[in-house]
């Protein structure tokens, strides 16, 4: 058992942060403020071959693990960016894991590259409004036509959609009412953002401003076959794979967004003089501030022994789980802990503990609910009933 980081990524953790420290907090306030994807940052760690870090050397990816991955996202996450800045990449890293994994030669050599190059841009296509998180109940359709199939549908909170050239959609090909079971007569594709085909609707939310999150009201969408990503009605299965992976880097990031709300809150309690002395001199102020360190900690330890895991090819899912989970709730106590320790000006943005407050609500809501991991605990872990 070992808890420390090897040399190569403390060194890369080092360099992700001085491409980070290229964007203070003031441009993060003023993308909080505007708007206006964060395209600058984007474009720095793709020139650096930062969004190809898990992806497959033969294809332009440096080929290294989830360690690694979880390591780099933290990094931003925690760098003051939070999830504007990670979720501006996030969808790079390890998102077309499905590709990777089960996805063709030609598909890999087509699709990869130009998103590790930073030329084109992804989004994952899943949640709908009917189904929520139940999954197998979605309820868009993809036709088979002779060499291509026909989509129509609708999403939900499907995030950089606005910016996006290419999409990973799950849709349904063989009707519900005709498979064995329910996560049967899925289909997975990866293929081109439509326009034309398929109106993009932002919905104005809490927080991450500038990386938009939409409604997609998908009207007769020509997939080609090509474009499907390994067998018919099987990409539930694939989608199911990347779920361990995709929990991991979200639990790293609130990992990262509590670290920069707790650096904050400890700055302003060490310099904030109050009764002729620093706030942070106050068990009241202390206690919750160590109380958030050690629980970031905590989480932190689950998020790298989940990745250890993965990238020693063992089964992750609680972990993964778990991490998920306790990292989402120690990154929001962090930053609704920070928020308090600054009184009046937690509230105010120039600030930012509040911005990050806001931000650390997405990791406890997507891309799965406490409740649900919960259950799956119970279940999986546990060996109680199944409960939904
Ligand atoms: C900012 C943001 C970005 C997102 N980006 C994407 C994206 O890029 N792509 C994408 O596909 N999706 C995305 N999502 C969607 C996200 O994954 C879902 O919102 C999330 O999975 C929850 O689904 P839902 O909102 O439909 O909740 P629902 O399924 O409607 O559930 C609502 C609540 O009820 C609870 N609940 C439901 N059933 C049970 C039960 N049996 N027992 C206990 N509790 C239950 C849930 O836990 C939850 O708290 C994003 C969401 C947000 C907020």
């Amino acid at each position: 058992m070992d808890f420390a980081f090897t040399p190569d990524q403390l060194a890369l953790r080092d360099a992700v942060s001085r491409i980070c420290a290229r964007y203070p907090d003031e441009y993060w306030l003023e993308r909080d403020r505007e708007g206006g994807f964060p395209e600058p940052l984007h474009a720095d760690l793709a020139r650096d071959g930062w969004l190809g870090i898990a992806m497959p050397p033969e294809h332009g990816g440096a080929g290294l693990g989830m360690t690694e991955a979880a390591l780099m996202m933290q990094t931003i996450a925690a760098s003051g960016a939070g999830f504007t800045g990670a979720s501006a990449v996030h969808m790079n890293i390890f998102g077309l894991n499905p590709v990777v994994v089960f996805g063709n030669d030609e598909q890999r050599a087509r699709w990869l590259p130009p998103l590790i190059a930073g030329r084109q841009k992804a989004c994952f296509a899943v949640t709908e409004p009917d189904a929520g998180l139940d999954t197998t109940k979605l309820g868009t359709r993809a036709v088979r036509q002779g060499d291509e199939y026909v989509v129509h549908g609708r999403k939900i909170w499907i995030s950089t959609a606005q910016v996006a050239d290419k999409m990973l959609l799950l849709a349904r090909t063989t009707p519900l009412s005709e498979v064995a079971k329910p996560t049967q007569g899925l289909s997975l594709f990866y293929t081109d953002l439509d326009r034309g085909k398929v109106e993009v609707r932002e919905i104005e939310k809490m927080g991450r401003k500038a990386v938009d999150s939409n409604m997609l009201f998908i009207d007769g969408l020509r997939i080609p076959l090509a474009d499907r990503i390994g067998e018919e009605g099987r990409g539930f299965e694939y989608i199911l794979h990347g779920l361990n992976p995709e929990r991991i880097l979200i639990a790293a990031e609130a990992v990262g967004i509590g670290r920069a709300a707790l650096e904050r809150a400890v700055r302003y309690a060490g310099e904030r003089h109050v009764f002729g002395r620093p706030i942070g001199q106050n068990q009241g102020i202390q206690h919750p501030l160590a109380q958030a360190w050690m629980q970031l900690e905590a989480a932190d330890l689950m998020v790298f022994k989940a990745a250890s895991l993965y990238d020693a090819g063992e089964p992750c899912g609680p972990s993964a789980n778990a991490a998920k989970y306790l990292a989402a709730e120690a990154g929001y106590n962090a930053c609704q802990t920070a928020v308090m320790t600054l009184g009046g000006m937690g509230y105010a943005k120039e600030y930012h503990v509040e911005r990050l407050l806001r931000e650390s609500f997405i990791p406890r809501i997507a891309p799965v609910s406490p409740q649900l991991i919960m259950c799956f605990i119970a279940e999986k872990v546990l060996g109680l009933p199944k409960s939904y």
